[in-house]
């Protein structure tokens, strides 16, 4: 098992995620000997996990079921245990697309928080790419830095325990693509800059309020940044209903009214009326060639 690469068989150490049904779901280390307790029962992991395919139903000691699924980025992100605010798979989505992500790329991230965003951006650039990720918190670097060897990935990232707004990212002229999600993230910009080739690459900084996003678009503006846009992404899910309802009666063109119409089952959608949308601005930004004059 690897975050970046499939594997049939569930294997000692590997990190695999129960499904219990209803989007409820657990990551579990898998270990010989050990036991996991579930609403449905133990889980003996040498009788029950090792050995057996990834996406196996098991039977648990009180005869409930779940199913053993193999970790992605995605499932991590809804299981992982928190330690800070994380991003979600929907700003993750266009966070990876809008920098062109894509496998033997180079990164720089900070924080490194949760290691949500991470885990995602090391899927996008396996199996050449590499991932440089600051974290000021000395605690939540080193338990990044766990979680990546536990999940087979860390040959593809370095963290540092650093203050990015001070040391910048400990690399200089090697990114292609640089994100930012720390609470000051103008002050990060120019080591932004100095992180990137010099035949240019991408920025993003995630931020929650607007102060912030417009502060990190003038320090991008005075450093050159070009394609400068914040946008907000907003997952609005439809729910599918089934009404009854009447046809409806547009009247005739003469004579008198026509009898009611009968009643109709149609399925039709209906969007929240209420939702909790907002999760932050994200500001992309371009850094130009250098021109050689
Ligand atoms: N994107 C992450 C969450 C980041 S939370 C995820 O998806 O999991 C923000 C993190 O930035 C926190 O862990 C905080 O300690 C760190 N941080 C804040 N300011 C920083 C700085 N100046 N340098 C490095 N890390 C910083």
């Amino acid at each position: 098992m690897s975050f970046v690469e499939y594997s049939e068989e569930i294997r000692e150490g590997d990190v695999a995620i129960v499904y219990l049904g209803h989007e409820s779901m657990m990551p579990v280390k898998v270990r010989h000997g050990a036991q996991t307790q579930t609403r449905y029962g133990a889980i003996r992991h040498s009788a029950d996990l090792i050995g057996k395919r990834y996406g196996a139903k098991v039977t648990c000691s009180k005869g409930g079921w779940v199913h053993v699924l193999h970790p992605t980025p995605e499932l991590w992100t809804v299981t992982l245990p928190h330690r800070t605010q994380i991003l979600y798979t929907t700003d993750i989505a266009t966070i990876t697309l809008m920098l062109e992500l894509k496998p033997g790329s180079v990164v720089c991230e900070s924080g490194t928080g949760s290691g949500s965003l991470s885990h995602a951006i090391l899927r996008s650039i396996a199996p050449t790419g590499h991932l440089h990720t600051v974290e000021f918190h000395q605690q939540r670097a080193q338990i990044a830095k766990e979680e990546f060897a536990e999940h087979r990935v860390d040959h593809l990232v370095t963290v540092s325990n650093a203050d990015v707004c001070k040391d910048g990212f400990g690399v200089a002229g090697v990114a292609d693509a640089v994100f930012l999600d720390i609470p000051s993230p103008w002050e990060a910009v120019p080591h932004a800059k100095a992180a990137l080739k010099s035949h240019g690459g991408r920025v993003c900084s995630f931020s929650p309020c607007m102060e912030q996003a417009q502060k990190t678009c003038e320090a991008l503006l005075a450093l050159n940044f070009e394609e400068i846009n914040t946008l907000e992404v907003v997952l609005r899910v439809h729910e599918v209903r089934t009404v009854s309802m009447p046809l409806a009666d547009f009247g005739a063109d003469f004579g008198p009214p026509a009898p009611p119409l009968p009643a109709v089952t149609l399925k039709t959608t209906t969007p929240p009326r209420e939702m909790a949308a907002h999760t932050g601005y994200l500001t992309f930004a371009t850094k130009p060639r250098t021109r050689i004059v």
